[in-house]
C-alpha cells in the first residue's frame, strides 16, 4: 500500500493536469512518483527478439515476472511501480512470496483510474483471495475492483487476437498452475504456395479459407513445482524462453525432501540436458540459503556450458 503521504502527492498531480490526455497524466503522475520512491522493488531485465522479460524471484522472498509486450504477468509477490500498467496476471500459487502484492496491485490500478485487472489463479484459491481482498477493502476502506478468472489444468484463455494462454497442472504442496503463452500465426495452407498474391487475395475473396492458424509456444512460465511437469507436457521444452524455478542446487539438497516440497533441483535438469529446446531456459526461484556467487559456482559446476549458454541464472 501506498502510504498517504504519497496519495495526497498523487491526487494533487491529477488535479492539476486534467484529464484530455490521461496517458500524459499518468506518465506525470509517474514521474511525480519516482521522485517520492526512491527505493522500489528489484527489476532485472532481459530482451530476446521481440519480447522483454522483466521480473525478481527468490524463494520465500518474492516473486514477480512480467512480458510488457504482451500485457501479462506472472505471480504477484511483489508489486514493482513500473509493472501497474500490466493488465493482466497470472497466479500460479498462493504462497505467500508468490501473492502477498495483490492487494496492492488491485488497488494501486483503482488509484490511478486504470481498468480494473483481470487476475487467472488456481480455481481452489478464488474464494479465499474474494475474501481477502473483501477483509483487506474493510480495513483500507476502499474498493479493490478486479476480475479473478478461477483456472484449472487444460484450460485455454483467449487474451487477444494473437494470444492465448493455456495451462499446465504443476506439482506443489498447495494446488498450483503453470502457464503457456502462445502466438497465434496465419500461415498460407501449402496448396496456395507460389501462387501470385492477386490470385490468393481473389481466392480469399471468393471465401476460400486459405491460411491454417499456427501456434508457437512463445514463453513458458513454471512457478513452484517438481520437475515432473516438463516429462508430462512436452510443450514446456518446446516453448522459446522457458522460465522456471530451480530451488536448489547444492548437493547437500538433493532427493525425496525436494520432491516432497515440490521443488527442481539443478541436477533435475542435468538429467534432462538433451530434451531442452527451448532458446532460453530461465533458472529462478533459487533459495535464500545460497549467496548468488555460490548459485553460480554450483550451476557452472552442474551444467558447465550452461545448455551451450542457453541457460541463464536470473540473479
Ligand atoms: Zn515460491
Ligand atoms: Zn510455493
Amino acid at each position: 500500500m501506498v502510504p498517504s503521504g504519497k496519495r495526497a502527492a498523487v491526487s494533487s498531480e491529477n488535479r492539476r493536469q486534467q484529464p484530455q490526455d490521461e496517458r500524459s497524466q499518468r506518465d506525470s503522475t509517474e514521474e511525480a512518483l519516482k521522485s517520492v520512491l526512491l527505493e522500489d522493488l528489484p527489476i532485472k531485465r532481459l530482451s530476446h527478439k521481440n519480447i522483454t522479460i522483466e521480473g525478481y524471484s527468490r524463494a520465500a522472498f518474492q516473486t514477480y515476472w512480467r512480458i510488457p509486450e504482451f500485457r501479462l504477468g506472472f505471480d504477484l509477490g511483489g508489486q514493482p511501480w513500473a509493472f501497474m500498467g500490466t493488465p493482466s496476471w497470472f497466479v500460479s500459487h498462493t504462497h505467500i512470496d508468490h501473492v502477498v502484492a495483490l492487494p496492492a496491485y488491485v488497488s494501486r490500478r483503482r488509484m490511478m483510474k486504470m481498468e480494473p485487472p483481470t487476475i487467472y489463479l488456481p480455481e481452489q484459491a478464488v474464494p479465499l483471495v474474494e475474501k481477502l481482498l473483501h477483509v483487506v477493502g474493510r480495513l483500507d476502506r476502499g474498493r479493490l475492483p478486479c476480475q479473478l478468472v478461477p483456472a484449472a489444468p487444460g484450460q485455454e484463455f483467449e487474451l487477444s487476437r494473437e494470444l492465448v494462454v493455456t495451462t499446465v497442472p504443476t506439482q506443489h504442496t498447495v494446488p498450483s498452475l503453470g502457464f503457456i503463452v502462445w502466438e497465434r500465426r496465419k500461415k498460407l495452407k501449402p496448396e496456395f504456395h507460389g501462387l501470385p498474391g492477386e490470385k490468393i487475395r481473389d481466392l480469399r475473396l471468393s471465401g476460400v479459407e486459405v491460411t491454417n492458424e499456427i501456434r508457437l509456444p512463445r514463453v513458458a512460465y513454471l512457478g513452484d513445482t517438481r520437475v515432473d511437469v516438463l516429462d508430462e507436457y512436452p510443450d514446456l521444452y518446446r516453448a522459446e524462453v522457458l522460465i522456471m524455478e530451480v530451488t536448489f542446487l547444492s548437493p547437500h539438497h538433493r532427493g525425496e525432501k525436494i520432491r516432497k516440497f515440490g521443488h527442481v533441483h539443478i541436477d533435475d535438469l542435468v538429467a534432462r540436458r538433451d530434451r531442452f529446446q527451448n532458446e532460453l531456459i530461465i533458472a529462478s526461484h533459487f533459495s535464500i540459503r545460497y549467496t548468488p556467487r555460490l548459485i553460480e559456482k554450483l550451476a557452472r559446476k552442474a551444467i558447465p556450458d550452461m545448455l551451450g549458454g542457453r541457460l541463464l541464472l536470473w540473479l
